[in-house]
């Protein structure tokens, strides 16, 4: 029956295969045997009821307590061509009994239900005469007393249950307690059942906590390189929601409001809004985001401190549901921290002690200097089990990025001395770069001795560059933006201080620090504007039928387009995300759009190969393939060069090949080192004092003198040896 699961997944879902706990789920509902689903936000809980209930002849009943979603859920659905209704008291009477009619013709294999609408004598009445093959319970926390949002209706439930011996149970929930987890198991006397728990780690959310110093502007910064994306920025405050959206409505940003203090109407119309995307924004107290699932959420911000790291989880779990890389970014303000502990004081004895304690970690969290999966992970009593995630600010901060910045940092600086320190990024990079503009010849510029010895950088690069000493604090800026010389910038122009910084080539992120890219090659290489065109000629469709974009295609389908052009029905079905139905539904429109676009900027269909695919997956990953070459005797640099990145990134996969349990050729590394043997002999002494897991702290104990390059093999070497 798996194989009819699997073949369900590809055929209607259009996904390659399932992730680790959906196939265990499912064959355990298939074998009619109770399941408990504990995934995160994101993790695909829904199609562990959803394909069984496809096999299954008879009816699938689905409790769910957000209206909101159930609408949205049956419109999914109907995308992919299944047949689901929805029975709670929004739906109008005539709606309603048509709804009725369906479930009760055997036309449909899945029915959405409120559980107050499910306690209702006639709905019960209208259920036993069907054939119930399933009883799925979601966000089933609800039936706890110690989940954050229990709901008396909820125990009923369990009472329910009895009227349908022969249906299977399935509880889904995000929320991971033992207690709360127990409940579930009880409430609902599962006996024969099991549970089903996936990693709480979300691989995809870049997670970035700074200092809250002038949180308007630092939230600008951040917003300036996402002006189309959507997102959602969290405030503690009614108040700080009002003010902070109008203060980004001024600013040019497409953003509303949402708060308890709006009428229902108005929340309603802002949540539609932002679903549809024809909002890019929702600014917003705690109040927002249940029944949102909306998979391309890419930011989601904390202006102010989450109340704990539960709610923060849960918070920053609505970004990225789509598995694209999304950023997740916390202000850190002390101010913050005595809002908290003030409404703390108010509360008394127990609950007092847990708040402070709750408090406790989430502070524990924001100044962790390790690797922020760690103590996160931690929290939800799962232990993270690399050193570094390479997705975290503070594993950036060591990361692969890093390099000698030393002469562009000269060129820069000097640059601003010769020009009389009176001009700003732009036109220091076009003198740099030989530039022609008018401002550069009337300023006589082109006679500057550094005129045009910058051409191997973008100007973009050298606006990172700019960016990147400001930060570090050798140049400032003036009322104008003219760029001055700071004290400590002579000792590099003197050639005593290397200049090291992370150097991102397109994009910026906060304060302009880098980006790093995800593993996928598909999501760093995608063209952006065919995946603009895309999205637009998406949103039109979406419109025409009044549903949210996403239901047509996730993002993470247009990327697919926007990198391999398929410009037929068969290759676009080898898409993540296309199921017959879609393709048959939509694959003219789009393929009509790539290939327009295709002809016009000559570009070539890439066929997705099935080598992609299983590259994706599991094995075969990146890091085995350069591993392996290594330990076959192929040098750093051949497979630097091979591979078309730089050492630092082979250096990277060795580590994650290291990591994964296997040993590395030592004297491949050696012969990537260019230390002197006394150099190699201070790297083993400070690994061995400091500790052999992380580079920083080595780096420091060196006074910066050696590079992360160097490092990183010593640290290849170090561990190999060591074990
Ligand atoms: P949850 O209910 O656990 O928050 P969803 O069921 O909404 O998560 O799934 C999150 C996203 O992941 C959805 O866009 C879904 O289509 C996608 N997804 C689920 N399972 C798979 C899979 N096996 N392969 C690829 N994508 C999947
Ligand atoms: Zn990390």
């Amino acid at each position: 029956m798996i194989d009819q699961a699997r073949r369900i997944l590809k055929e209607t879902f259009g996904y390659e295969d399932f992730r680790l706990q959906q196939e265990q789920a499912i064959t355990q509902v298939l074998n009619r045997k109770d399941a408990l689903v504990i995934m995160p936000t994101g993790g695909g809980k829904s199609l562990c009821y959803q394909i069984p209930a496809l096999i299954f002849d008879g009816l699938t009943i689905v409790i769910s307590p957000l209206i909101s979603l159930m609408k949205d859920q049956v419109e999914q659905l109907r995308e992919y061509g299944i047949d689901a209704v929805y029975l709670n008291s929004s739906l109008r009477p005539e709606v309603y009994n048509f709804n009725v009619r369906k479930v009760q013709s055997g036309k449909v294999k899945m029915l959405y239900v409120a559980p107050e609408t499910l306690m209702m004598e006639k709905t019960r009445e209208m259920l036993k005469a069907l054939n119930v093959e399933c009883f799925t319970i979601d966000e089933a926390h609800c039936i706890s007393e110690w989940g954050h949002d229990f709901r008396p209706e909820y125990r009923q439930i369990a009472r329910l249950r009895n009227d349908f011996p022969n249906a299977v149970c399935l509880a889904l929930t995000a929320t991971a307690t033992p207690r709360v987890q127990d409940d579930i198991k009880t409430m609902l006397k599962f006996d024969d059942s099991e549970e089903f728990i996936s990693s709480f780690d979300r691989e995809n959310l870049f997670l970035k906590v700074v200092d809250k110093k002038d949180p308007l502007n630092q939230l600008l910064d951040f917003l300036f390189t996402r002006k189309k994306q959507s997102g959602i920025i969290y405030c503690f405050s009614r108040r700080q929601v009002d003010e902070l959206a109008e203060a980004l409505e001024d600013e040019g940003y497409s953003v509303k409001p949402y708060h308890a203090g709006l009428s229902d109407g108005m929340r309603a119309g802002n949540q539609r809004a932002f679903i549809k995307d024809d909002v890019s924004i929702v600014v917003a107290t705690i109040a927002f985001g249940m029944g949102i699932n909306k998979p391309n959420v890419r930011f989601v911000v904390h202006y102010d401190m989450p109340q704990n790291i539960e709610s923060y989880y849960q918070q920053i779990g609505r970004a990225g549901r789509d598995g694209l890389r999304s950023d997740c970014l916390l202000l850190y303000g002390s101010s913050d921290t005595q809002k908290i502990q003030y409404f703390i004081n108010k509360k008394k004895d127990q609950e007092k002690t847990v708040a402070e304690n709750h408090l406790k970690q989430l502070i524990k969290y924001l100044e962790s200097l390790e690797c922020r999966r760690k103590p996160l992970m931690n929290y939800f009593g799962e232990t993270y089990p690399k050193e570094e995630c390479g997705m975290c600010d503070n594993c950036l901060s060591v990361d692969d990025d890093v390099e000698d910045l030393t002469i562009q940092s000269q060129q820069f600086l000097s640059t601003i001395v010769k020009s009389g320190q009176k001009f700003g990024a732009t036109h220091l990079a076009d003198v740099l770069r030989g530039s022609k503009a008018k401002k550069v010849l009337e300023n006589e510029h082109e006679k500057l001795s550094t005129y045009g010895i910058g051409l191997e950088f973008s100007k973009d690069q050298w606006m990172q560059i700019s960016k990147m000493l400001l930060r570090q604090g050798y140049i400032s800026k003036g009322e104008y933006g003219e760029l001055k010389i700071e004290n400590s910038a002579k000792a590099v122009l003197d050639g005593s201080e290397n200049v090291f910084g992370i150097m991102d080539r397109s994009k910026t992120s906060l304060e302009g620090e880098a980006v790093v890219r995800t593993s996928s090659e598909i999501e760093n290489e995608y063209d952006e504007a065919l995946f603009d065109l895309l999205r637009l000629k998406r949103k039109e469709l979406a419109d025409e039928q009044d549903i949210p974009p996403y239901t047509i295609f996730p993002d993470t389908t247009l990327v697919e387009m926007a990198y391999f052009f398929p410009q037929s029905k068969e290759n676009l079905e080898l898409l993540y995300g296309v199921g017959s139905v879609k393709k048959e539904k939509y694959g003219d429109t789009f393929i009509g759009v790539i290939k327009n676009y295709a002809a016009e900027h000559g570009k070539e269909e890439k066929k997705k190969s099935i080598a992609v695919q299983a590259r994706k997956k599991t094995g075969g990953e990146k890091f085995e393939i350069v591993g392996e070459a290594f330990n076959n005797g192929q040098s750093i640099a051949l497979l630097a060069e091979e591979h078309g990145v730089k050492d630092m990134t082979i250096l990277k996969h060795l580590k994650d090949f290291l990591d994964a349990g296997n040993d590395l050729r030592l004297d491949g590394l050696l012969e990537a080192s260019n230390l002197s043997l006394r150099q190699r002999d201070q790297v083993m002494k400070s690994f061995k004092k400091k500790s052999p897991l992380m580079l920083r702290p080595v780096y420091d104990d060196l006074n910066k003198t050696i590079g992360y390059d160097e490092l990183r093999v010593m640290q290849l070497y170090y561990m190999t040896q060591d074990r």
